[in-house]
């Protein structure tokens, strides 16, 4: 029975201690303005140059077909579960029509083909 007081002597020493959990998805922390997540693609602006493609160091990023309405073009299909998160690709983007957001919410799945976002689905 000894055992038992040390825990509870502890628990109730941190009753009164500010809580430093956030109860989410009702309180949100603040995010640094680094922050990277989800991509965004402005389709209407991208040039398809592939330099997004060239400068991945992780293979991540794919040229695929997709129709617009200028005709067929090439834009990036980016593969998020192998993503370094680095925004090389963001850099060198000559128009800066590829960014990275502060959207982590949507980066959740079970299955990691979910991941493989096709440029419409960057938008
Ligand atoms: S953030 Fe880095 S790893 Fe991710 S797609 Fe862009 S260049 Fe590749
Ligand atoms: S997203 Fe930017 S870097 Fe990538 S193909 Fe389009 S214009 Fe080029």
């Amino acid at each position: 029975m000894i055992y038992l007081i040390k825990p509870i002597i502890e628990t109730i020493k941190v009753l009164g201690r500010e809580r430093f959990t956030t109860q989410f998805p009702e309180e949100r922390e603040s995010l640094p303005d680094s922050y990277r997540s989800m991509f965004k693609l402005d389709i209407e602006t991208c040039i398809s140059c592939s330099a997004c493609a060239r400068i991945c160091p992780n293979n991540t990023i794919t040229m695929v077909g997709i129709i617009t309405e200028k005709g067929n073009k090439v834009m990036p299909e980016i593969g998020i579960e192998r993503c370094l998160f680095c925004a090389l690709c963001a850099e060198v983007c000559p128009p800066k029509c590829l960014t990275l957001t502060k959207n982590y919410e949507v980066l959740e799945a079970y299955d990691k083909r979910k991941f493989i976002k096709r440029p419409e689905e960057l938008e």
